[in-house]
């Protein structure tokens, strides 16, 4: 076997090979450091570089073949598989300020649960992603760290927030990384590099340890460049735990392998609105494409409306931006954030310089939006309505499951825009979250796949959603649909 090629491997490939001994996991290792390296000059991609603790690691596992023998790795499912997580995944010994100025050199003291879980399985924790600053944005130009650049056109944004963890991804630097998906941070930025994408089901992944946008609708996220990968991390890392209450257990998904058989009688709604007016005519054009490839294989596709689809963004800002008050009001300098200001002000005067000087202008309008909406006397005006059109939504989304067994959309209304381009309109960039926010509004599982190059050369996704508790449709049907085409790696 030749050395590794990182940009062409997929993770369960480098996990044989490092269990069968035709790969060492630190040349595994030092291949994807090498490409790492590469894609931070070019799209700044990733926030620090954990050189040292990665080849440890890799020297580590290394150590335990030779000493165990051939059969010795075959309990770790990821084994030498390098991954990156997002900067708001917490990561023992190592800075997590979710590109906040506020947290600013935090350390947490162990590893989230889902870091600790890849870890245990063999992979290789080895960068750390930038992203929009509390996972508040869509472009992943709002990081204490400066904006990340796409892989497939370094003028434009890879989308967010979780936009370091797509551009890793896309420009092959590894194979697989964690995000997290309040409202599409995982899946939008994954159709803007041209990358696979998965929410799941919420209480799939444990939250613990991560740093809380909005605890209703968070969800960690999966990011690869096939199907089978998301679906072998995901087993890794699922299931109970006891540090984070609202996590169940789910059946396990197993392995998955590209079968254009699973298209065959699959039950396909497109979701009408999300198709047409308002989305470009790039995005208008795959979805049409796709629609053509689900019938062709088998598939049974009709549309679907969903009346009150179209007010998800607005209540999802509404109740994303409540939640995110009060979570984020533990940052005030006196136990948690970095304090500015002199001792001998006060606390009034501490806290407000502090939370002035340390949350960015996109957190601070989420921190404003989400006192008013939550605030006495107008709670059941902004909160209390956002609530009821939640549950209405909830209630359009399942009754459709009722004759389809997954919903399709765009992943997003356009491609990737240019950097600069919306960031002085933050409405503009709101309604991006149209198609994906449905998902986390309704806790369900959601996926976006490649699904074609749109105008510019960029990169455009399609997204589809499976009622709570049956991811596997997702990675079976993304599996099918992407999995013979092999995603193109941007050139870095
Ligand atoms: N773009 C959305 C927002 O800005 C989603 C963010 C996310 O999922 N973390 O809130």
């Amino acid at each position: 076997m030749t050395a590794p090629d990182p940009s062409a491997a997929r993770a369960t490939e480098i996990a044989a090979q490092v269990q069968s001994g035709a790969w060492t996991a630190r040349e595994v290792v030092s291949a994807h450091l090498e490409r790492v390296r590469r894609t931070q000059d070019a799209t700044n991609a990733f926030t620090q570089i954990l050189d040292t603790n990665a080849l440890d690691a890799a020297a580590a596992l290394d150590a335990r073949r030779e000493a165990g023998g051939p059969d010795s790795l075959q309990d770790l499912p990821l084994a030498g598989v390098p991954f990156a997580v997002k900067a708001n995944i917490g990561v023992a010994g190592v800075v997590t300020d979710a590109a906040s100025a506020i947290l600013n050199g935090y350390i947490p003291p162990r590893d989230a649960t889902v870091v600790a879980r890849l870890k245990a399985a063999g992979a290789i924790l080895i960068a750390i992603t930038n992203q929009d600053e509390f996972g508040m944005g869509g472009s992943s130009e709002r990081s204490a760290y400066g904006p990340v650049r796409n892989p497939w056109d370094h003028g434009r944004v890879a989308g967010g927030s979780s936009g370091g963890s797509a551009a890793a991804v896309a420009a092959g630097a590894v194979p697989l990384a964690l995000g997290t998906d309040t409202g599409g941070s995982v899946r939008q930025p994954s159709a803007f590099c041209g990358v696979v994408g998965f929410k799941p089901t919420y209480g799939t992944l444990s939250r613990s340890g991560v740093v809380p946008f909005a605890s209703s609708l968070d969800q960690v996220g999966i990011v690869t460049r096939h199907a089978s990968d998301t679906a072998v991390a995901l087993d890794v890392m699922a299931g109970r735990d006891p540090s984070d209450a609202t996590t169940v257990s789910m059946p396990a998904v197993g392995r998955i392998t590209s079968d254009a058989a699973d298209l065959e009688g699959l039950r396909v709604g497109v979701v009408r609105d999300l198709v047409g007016e308002g989305t470009s005519a790039a995005v208008q054009n795959a979805a049409r494409t796709l629609t053509r490839r689900l019938t062709d294989a088998g598939a049974q596709v009709s549309e679907i409306d969903l009346p009150t689809g179209r007010a998800g963004v607005a209540c999802y800002y509404l109740i994303s931006s409540a939640e995110a008050s009060s979570n984020l009001a533990r940052y005030d300098g006196m136990i948690l954030g970095r304090r500015v200001g002199d001792n001998n002000l006060g606390e009034t005067q501490v806290m407000t310089q502090t939370r002035s000087a340390g949350f960015g202008p996109e957190v601070r309008r989420r921190l404003l939006m989400g006192t008013f909406a939550l605030a006495a006397g107008h709670q059941d005006e902004w909160y209390g309505q956002a609530l009821r059109v939640r549950r209405k939504l909830a209630n359009e989304i399942d009754d459709a499951f009722a004759g389809v067994d997954v919903l399709m959309t765009p992943t997003a209304p356009s491609d990737a825009y240019e950097l600069g381009e919306l960031r002085s309109d933050p409405l503009e960039m709101y309604l991006g979250d149209v198609d994906t926010c449905l998902a986390n509004l309704a806790g369900i599982g959601a996926i976006s796949i490649p699904a074609g190059l749109g105008e510019h050369g960029m990169p455009v996704g399609m997204q589809f959603m499976a009622p709570a508790g049956r991811d596997e449709v997702l990675l079976r049907t993304a599996a099918a649909l992407s999995g013979d085409t092999p995603v193109a790696t941007a050139d870095v």
